[in-house]
């Protein structure tokens, strides 16, 4: 046993320090597409030192502690659902897995707050508050593979966010330790001008400033009435315009999403029509808003010349949308792909989908190049772009991979947008994150890392670009 296992075992108890081979190797890495074809092509990354599983918070900050007294690197784990990276261990570090911290510390139903232990599985935690008749509000396809600290290491957007926000919007104050084991809570009162928002330091670090111990969440009542509605879209641009005007005149149908022609195809073949495209929305709240919503938008539809679809489309996909797929299907059939999201304003989303798309279909095998938007706001809106392509050659594949990521990547840069909507960064993205910072924001995050880790610690190459 080397000495820091040893140590982490007399700070804890020897079972919250696990090195058996089974639990080392299933918390290796995330859902990252690129590891789960390392893993197929027998090119494993390596399983941590140790998994070591704290039940408290000063038991985090001890953990951090020891790390950084003997120049251990940790990466917190929350529950692998992340899709970018975040998670790839190698043999000398420690993985922090959070998965026996999920108490629900408490629910305050008179300021609508609901507090959980970070590693809360996201479905458990709305559900234990759906039975007191509220709701997180905040359903990530991944709800129940995911923890409610994961969340907000990730930065991470739910299906409802158009009327709920996403989760910087949905968080109240975010319990953490920082890489030198301070323990700190941010956020205080319904709004505060207290110099800046410390919680944003922790929304989106992917456990490199700190771990997130404890999340508040503001809770929503149930809504009163819920109503679908669903059009075909033709014209993609046509579509993107009714959506703004529904949003810009003030609107917030909490679920808005636009599917491309081969998408529509897809998802809805009982509902598509022809070979054209599908905006479904899901309306709720008060009776009487959703009902001046709903005459609100018949009427945009009808100035926009749109048919109505059969609202059977928003029935099967609120059946089918926490669904989790497997890649080894696709692996095994040769088949790489990924979903890369990706945002722009109004005036910009249009080009950003014609050249991404455009990017993916010039690349040789490519099987698919397809979108949908998911996220609207008065500003813009986001993109969801799915790419899949079979190498003639297995060992081609993750060149593939990396390409399909460039294709998206640059056109989205090259058209405005920003390269990353939700996911968060990771491996996957860090090389790209500069077209949203820029020079000077890379080097305020690598001056803010510095300040907080000085020795890189926490989660080393995840976010930040390579040198
Ligand atoms: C099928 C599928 C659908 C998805 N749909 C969505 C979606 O709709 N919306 C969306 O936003 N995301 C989605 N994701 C991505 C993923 O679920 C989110 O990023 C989620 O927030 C990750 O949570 P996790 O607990 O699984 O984190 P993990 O994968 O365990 O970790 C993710 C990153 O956060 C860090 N981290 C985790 N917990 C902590 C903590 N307590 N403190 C500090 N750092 C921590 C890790 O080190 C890592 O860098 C999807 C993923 C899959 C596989």
């Amino acid at each position: 046993m080397t000495d820091i296992v040893k140590q982490l075992a007399a700070a804890l108890s020897a079972d919250q320090v696990l090195t058996d081979d089974a639990t080392r190797d299933s918390r290796r890495h995330d859902y990252w597409m690129r590891s789960w074809l390392a893993d197929h092509q027998d090119n494993k990354n390596p399983s941590p030192l140790c998994v070591v599983q704290p039940h408290t918070t000063q038991e985090v900050s001890d953990v951090v502690k020891l790390c950084r007294k003997t120049g251990t690197a940790l990466v917190p784990f929350g529950l692998g659902s992340g899709v970018c990276g975040g998670v790839q261990t190698s043999a000398d570090q420690v993985l922090l897995d959070m998965g026996k911290m999920t108490n629900m510390v408490s629910l305050d139903e008179t300021n609508l707050l609901v507090t959980f232990q970070a590693g809360r599985n996201g479905l458990e935690a709305e559900n234990m508050v759906a039975e007191k008749g509220f709701t997180i509000g905040h359903w990530p396809q991944s709800i129940a593979v995911s923890s409610v600290g994961g969340w907000v290491a990730t930065r991470a957007s739910g299906q409802f966010s158009t009327a709920n926000g996403n989760i910087e919007d949905i968080i109240y104050t975010i319990e953490a330790v920082l890489p030198d084991g301070t323990i700190i809570n941010t956020g205080k009162g319904p709004r505060a001008a207290a110099g800046p928002d410390l919680r944003h330091i922790l929304l989106g670090s992917e456990g490199t400033m700190g771990v997130i111990t404890q999340v508040t969440f503001k809770i929503l009542r149930k809504a009163e009435k819920v109503a679908h509605t669903a059009y075909h879209i033709a014209d993609i641009p046509k579509g993107f315009d009714f959506q703004r005007e529904i949003l810009q005149s003030g609107w917030r149908p909490p679920v808005m999403r636009q599917y491309d022609a081969l998408e529509t195809k897809r998802n809805f073949p009982d509902q598509a029509k022809d070979d054209v495209g599908m905006l479904i929305m899901v309306h709720e709240g008060p009776t009487s808003r959703v009902d001046a919503e709903l005459a609100a938008i018949q009427k945009i539809a009808t100035e926009y010349s749109l048919e109505e679809a059969d609202t059977e489309a928003v029935s099967r996909w609120l059946d089918q949308r926490n669904h989790v797929p497997t890649w080894t299907e696709f692996l095994d059939n040769g088949i790489i792909l990924d979903t890369v999201e990706i945002s722009a304003n109004w005036d910009r989303i249009g080009d950003v989908y014609d050249a991404a798309i455009a990017a993916i279909k010039e690349m040789p095998n490519m099987l698919n190049a397809s979108a949908h938007s998911s996220h609207g706001y008065a500003n813009g809106l986001n993109l969801y772009f799915t790419f899949a392509g079979r190498p003639e050659e297995s060992a081609d594949m993750a060149k593939v991979y990396d390409a399909g990521w460039k294709a998206i990547m640059e056109a989205t840069a090259a058209q405005g947008g920003s390269v990353a909507h939700h996911h968060g960064i990771g491996r996957v993205r860090k090389n790209y994150l500069e077209h949203d910072l820029g020079a000077g924001g890379i080097g305020l995050l690598r001056a803010l890392k510095a300040a907080l880790d000085p020795d890189n610690l926490m989660n080393p190459g995840v976010l930040l670009p390579d040198a």
